[in-house]
């Protein structure tokens, strides 16, 4: 692999076999699959000034690792992706825990057996949660907007209680709407959980974190002498897409390309703009061992912003004396602003709009969007990387 800041003088894309936009996993999963599988020469373009997507991550002044983009935290239920990713790294196994800032009190979120009885007191919350039990068995996920149209008034009092507290607010927060008026998957990523796990993700049958960080799980990756990846280049300067065919450097381009990016900005929003939240991340270093008793502290009640994350309790780094925090202030996304499109708000409407984009670049054959931008989705990295292995095998498979 060779990665370089900037196309080099004369660079020529004809030499590649395959052309990918973006070094997220979207981009460095099809990649590595096409070098490794079909021996394609693969020229990977990305515009920031370092690989990885938004799960970046590298060291601060206090030399504390810290995650640029927001905390990531790998759980997965799929076989294959935690096989894939696993030949790049080893994996710590830190389980990720929430806790909601209830007017002072710290509640487990997802709110379970525990939540229920520091918010009700021992005696009612146990009663509250054999009626959960009985009405949806143990070990269950329950999505709030579920649990608010069970017709009991025991149940009523539970959904009352976590809406008002730990989903109004945050969410209104998130993405300046009630919980009602948003895709109720977004809520139900975090369902109660009838149970007495209190890790943010039960189910996930793989959860932890890099052993060395995520950056080197993409250097790993992308190690592979088929593979050049130039640093600080915005693809939409050499590349462009007509009806039927992609331009590269103004010459029509045989090769495969993998796109990444948001399809809105490859036709200068031409048909208006995706809407996206984005985030202002505040990271602060202070002078103590640790601030917060868990990765991830949610402020479900109070304050503008939605969480507090403390890097050290994620990745288990030792730096006695330093801790780094950062808080999360969302908002609307500006196009055109440097922002980062973060969250896509996924309606109806805006899923139209993609639709119509979409439907732009299906006649040409060779140029394949994926990833959380590029497919316009609320994806996880699990999720993510099985949409690039699945491209990646179609692409494989047209190449055979
Ligand atoms: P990205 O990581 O966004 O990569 C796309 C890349 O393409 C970017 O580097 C971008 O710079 C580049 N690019 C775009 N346009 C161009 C262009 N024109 N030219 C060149 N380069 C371009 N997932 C989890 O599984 N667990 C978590 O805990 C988790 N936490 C998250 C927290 C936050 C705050 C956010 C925002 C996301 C989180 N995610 C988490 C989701 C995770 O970040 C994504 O699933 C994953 O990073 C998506 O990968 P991607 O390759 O599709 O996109
Ligand atoms: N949510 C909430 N309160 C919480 C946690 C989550 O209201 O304490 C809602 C909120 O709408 C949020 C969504 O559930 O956007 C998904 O939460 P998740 O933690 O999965 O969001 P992400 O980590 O992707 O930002």
């Amino acid at each position: 692999m060779h990665i370089s800041s900037g196309l080099p003088q004369g660079f020529n894309p004809q030499a590649y076999d395959m052309v990918v936009v973006g070094a997220g996993y979207a981009g460095s999963v099809c990649a590595r699959r096409l070098a490794e599988t079909s021996g394609f020469r693969v020229c990977v373009l990305e515009r920031r000034n370092h690989i990885a997507g938004n799960a970046y991550d590298c060291l601060d002044d206090a030399g504390i690792l810290i995650h640029l983009y927001g905390p990531h935290i790998y759980h997965t239920t799929s076989e294959r992706v935690n096989s894939f990713l696993s030949r790049f790294t080893d994996w710590t196994d830190y389980q990720h825990r929430v806790l909601a800032d209830i007017h002072g009190t710290l509640m487990p979120v997802p709110f379970n057996h525990k939540s229920l009885k520091l918010a009700f007191g021992e005696e009612k919350g146990e009663a509250l949660y054999r009626k959960l039990v009985e009405t949806f068995g143990e070990n269950k996920k329950v999505p709030i907007m579920e649990l608010r149209n069970a017709n009991d008034p025991e149940l009523a009092e539970v959904a009352d209680y976590v809406y008002e507290n730990v989903f109004l607010h945050y969410t209104m927060k998130q993405w300046g709407q009630t919980p009602d008026q948003i895709d109720p998957s977004v809520t139900g990523r975090v369902p109660v959980f009838v149970g007495d796990d209190d890790r943010y993700f039960p189910l996930a049958t793989f959860q932890g974190m890099p052993a060395k960080g995520y950056t080197k799980l993409f250097e790993n990756m992308l190690d592979h002498d088929l593979i050049d990846v130039f640093c600080d280049v915005d693809a939409r300067d050499i590349l462009s897409v007509d009806e039927t065919h992609v331009l590269l450097c103004g010459q029509p381009y045989g090769g495969e390309v993998v796109y990444t990016g948001p399809l809105d900005e490859l036709f200068g929003l031409d048909l208006g703009a995706l809407p996206y939240r984005t985030l202002d991340m505040q990271f602060e270093t202070l002078d103590q061992d640790q601030f917060q008793p868990v990765g991830t502290v949610n402020y479900t009640v109070s304050e503008d912003f939605t969480r507090i994350t403390e890097f050290k309790n994620m990745t288990g780094q030792v730096v006695p004396g330093k801790t780094t925090i950062m808080r999360e202030y969302s908002h609307a996304f500006e196009p055109g602003s440097g922002q980062t499109p973060y969250y896509a708000i996924i309606d109806p409407e805006n899923r139209a709009l993609y639709e119509r984009y979409l439907e732009r670049v299906e006649g040409v054959t060779n140029f394949h969007p994926v990833g959380r931008l590029a497919e316009y989705r609320y994806y996880d990295m699990d999720a993510v990387t099985e949409s690039a292995l699945e491209l990646s095998d179609e692409i494989i498979a047209c190449h055979a």
